[in-house]
């Protein structure tokens, strides 16, 4: 909108909330529908980005099947819609489709190790299937398709229910609970700012390239790291629980950017520290204890 653009908005509010696009309200440029893309909609639009799906573990797998129709169905609802008034396509794919990775970094060309019947299947094999409509509605039909596979990513405005890692350490954090660590805490991740992620998305959507292109945060860390940094950032006295590792729990995961960098002209300015910061300072405004975030040291 600050570009010109009008916007549309469609969110059934399964993971998010009005509270966050508030401020959008009774701008002329931007409109609200609640919808479930698993329903076919009519529009006139020049650009479609397909964001839709839970992607936190407890809220994708509270209805599996529901997940699976969201990326099938709701992916070809939004295709269809680009196919009939010509829009360009992009798909929030995902790191998922790697599944547990045999290969470290991910590269793009990478074909992935997923479990077919798993528990974190209906998202991992739906987002596979979703990128496999998108290239057979490109080479069939010709729509201008555009896939994002977006690693961990956090930051102001997540539920705090969301059930992801980052947001569940600082608001355990804040509430002065225990952090809970599933397994030992060695498994990694890369954890990459909103902001980044939106412009890397915005960038891949204007340029010329289809993908599978990943956007993601190299900087690698431990999930007990992870958790040390909350605890300094907010309270060094709170304690940290082991707890049972889910099923499938993928043991390492960073993204091979250079594909992004080359093609994009895009890599992540946020560090961990300063994103965790920001996403303190929201957690804490809205959680009500206002704990002044210090800067973590480096982990
Ligand atoms: N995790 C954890 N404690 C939590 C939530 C998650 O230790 O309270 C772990 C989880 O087992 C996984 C990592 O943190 O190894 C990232 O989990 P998340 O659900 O954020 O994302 P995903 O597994 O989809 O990457």
């Amino acid at each position: 909108m600050e570009q010109g653009h009008d916007v549309i908005c469609l969110d059934n509010f399964y993971t998010g909330h009005k509270r966050n696009i508030l401020q959008w309200f009774g701008n002329p440029h931007f409109e609200l529908v609640r919808h479930d893309i698993t329903e076919p909609i009519r529009l006139e639009v020049d650009q479609i980005y397909h964001l839709a799906c839970p992607a936190s573990p407890i809220h994708y797998q509270y209805n599996p099947i529901k997940t699976v129709k969201t990326n099938v169905m709701g992916t070809m609802n939004m295709l269809g819609l680009a196919k009939r008034v010509k829009a360009r396509f992009l798909l929030a794919s995902t790191s998922e489709v790697y599944g547990d990775p045999e290969i470290h970094p991910q590269t793009e060309d990478y074909r992935g190790n997923v479990n077919p019947i798993g528990i974190r299947s209906c998202y991992d094999e739906g987002k596979r299937v979703a990128e496999t409509l998108a290239f057979d509605y490109h080479r069939q039909s010709d729509v201008q398709i555009r896939v994002a596979r977006i690693f961990n990513t956090y930051g102001p405005r997540m539920l705090e229910n969301d059930g992801r890692v980052v947001s569940n350490f600082v608001v355990q954090a804040l509430r002065n609970n225990p952090l809970t660590v599933y397994g030992d805490g060695s498994q990694t991740r890369s954890f990459c700012y909103v902001a980044d992620l939106v412009d890397g998305l915005m960038k891949l959507m204007n340029s010329d390239q289809v993908g599978p292109v990943n956007l993601g945060n190299p900087d690698e860390y431990t999930i007990l790291e992870l958790a040390r940094a909350v605890q300094e950032m907010v309270n060094s006295a709170i304690e940290i629980k082991f707890e049972p590792l889910p099923q499938d729990d993928p043991r390492r995961r960073k993204p091979d950017i250079t594909r992004a960098k080359a093609w994009l002209d895009w890599q992540p300015t946020v560090p961990l520290q300063e994103g965790l910061k920001l996403t303190v300072e929201d957690f804490s405004r809205r959680i009500g204890n206002h704990v002044a975030a210090q800067p973590a040291p480096a982990v």
